[in-house]
């Protein structure tokens, strides 16, 4: 990740990143027709919101470009993995690309459709995949040729047939896409390029598989389309060589990973990405697959805002702090990554902030850090929003320091649903058990 933290906007920007439904109405910040103020003094703090027209907006953009092939964008759910956000994809035709066992309990409690469920991942359990077989999931994307084995040892003794696809690592040159880190050699994920074919070979020999699929995910937070294309290439080369060899391939899988604007960026728009993409697909003959994508961040990033209260201004010699109430624990993703989130204030600032803050939450560690020099008036028992919260935030989120997990809500129009009550003390220590006195 490669969002530094350095060019802080003096004024809050007059156009929000990366969605119209999170916007100063009337000079307060609004989640569609909500006001983040009125909500916080319903819910309290820190508090996620989250916008359901954002999310159908960002997967009209892909279902614009996939329009009339034959498609299935599967929700990658660790981006967001609450119960009503699972719903809203379900609901909206999505199946779901899982990467753990409790994932799929989420989708199954969530109304989701488990032949459109997707498992990938380096480290299925054994009882992973047995649950994952009786639910009747569609696709397992498998990762090595150990998992292969052990798929179909677990296969055949359920009595049961795995559908699998093989997670090929299509080594897109690093040279010129240095931060995009899946899809590389010397990583963990997927089967070389080299490797691939024997896979395959392998994978139509044993029994209890059934081969339905390839599959690749380059990276997260791709802002370019190069890298996509050139994986295309090489996956598709794959295919050629895969179905040369009598091993027919049903669906293509191109996985997620498109990038949002945090901070100024400017990813591709799905539609357009996917609209040049599917030409060069045409254009190599195989636009008639069965076509499937993983998309997680693009789908929810930027409709997410999460609601945090100054507690503490401490002005010091070398920097001034914000100490507020949401910490590393709601917003685990600058101490993770060094990522940036913009943060603005729920009322319009009217003119540029004179102090600039590096805004901190209470957790007893130096990383715990949500923003640094951000411009900002305020003052303690103002409210602030941290944007584009909407991924890999609460999914991320921890007990750390004892600090139960925020409240969610998700607004639809001008009705706001309480969607994740706010964790007591006592639930983040229900399952713990006492000596015996
Ligand atoms: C995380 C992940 C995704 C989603 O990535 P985004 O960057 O959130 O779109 C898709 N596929 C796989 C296999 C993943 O691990």
């Amino acid at each position: 990740m490669n969002d530094s933290d350095n060019q802080a906007p003096v004024l809050p920007p007059a156009v929000l990143p990366g969605t119209p439904h999170i916007a100063y109405r009337g000079g307060e910040l609004h989640v569609e027709g909500a006001a983040l103020a009125a909500l916080a003094d319903a819910h309290a703090t820190p508090l996620f919101v989250y916008s359901k027209a954002a999310m159908l907006q960002a997967l009209d953009a892909y279902r614009r470009g996939f329009a009339g092939r034959h498609a299935t964008i599967c929700y990658a759910m660790k981006a967001n993995s609450s119960l009503a956000v699972l719903q809203l994809f379900a609901a909206a035709g999505c199946g779901f690309d899982i990467v753990s066992g409790g994932e799929l309990e989420r989708v199954l409690a969530a109304g989701g459709d488990p032949a459109k469920v997707i498992f990938s991942g380096v480290g299925k359990t054994r009882a992973e995949m047995r649950r994952a077989l009786d639910a009747g999931i569609g696709c397992f994307n498998v990762e090595s040729e150990a998992e292969l084995e052990v798929l179909s040892a677990v296969a055949s003794e359920a009595g049961r047939t795995a559908r699998v696809s093989i997670r090929v690592n299509p080594d897109v040159d690093p040279q010129t896409h240095p931060y995009i880190s899946t899809g590389l050699k010397g990583n963990k994920f997927g089967v070389s390029h080299e490797r691939a074919l024997a896979t395959y070979q392998r994978a139509a020999s044993l029994p209890g598989l059934q081969v339905v699929g390839i599959d690749c995910h380059i990276g997260s937070q791709i802002t370019q389309e190069a890298p996509y294309l050139d994986a295309m290439e090489r996956v598709l080369d794959l295919v050629s060589e895969i179905e040369a060899a009598g091993i027919p391939i049903d669906h293509i899988d191109f996985g997620g990973g498109l990038g949002i604007d945090y901070n100024g960026d400017t990813p591709p728009a799905a539609d357009a990405l996917w609209s040049r993409l599917l030409a060069r697909l045409d254009a190599r003959g195989h636009g008639g697959k069965h076509l499937m994508i993983e998309p997680g961040r693009s789908l929810v990033g930027n409709a997410g805002v999460c609601v945090t209260e100054v507690l503490y201004l401490k002005p010091g010699e070398q920097k001034n702090f914000c100490i507020v109430d949401a910490a590393m624990n709601d917003l685990p993703r600058p101490a993770m990554y060094q990522a940036f989130h913009a943060i603005v204030p729920l009322q319009e600032a009217k003119q540029p902030a004179a102090e600039a803050y590096d805004v901190v939450g209470p957790v007893c560690e130096s990383g715990d850090w949500i923003g640094r020099a951000r411009r900002l008036d305020v003052a303690a028992g103002d409210r602030l929003a941290v944007l584009s919260a909407g991924a890999y935030c609460m999914s991320m989120s921890s007990n750390y320091n004892t600090r139960g997990r925020a409240a969610e809500v998700l607004v639809d129009g001008a009705q706001a649903h309480l969607i994740r009550r706010r964790e007591a003390a006592a639930d983040t220590f229900a399952h713990e058990v006492l000596l015996p006195s």
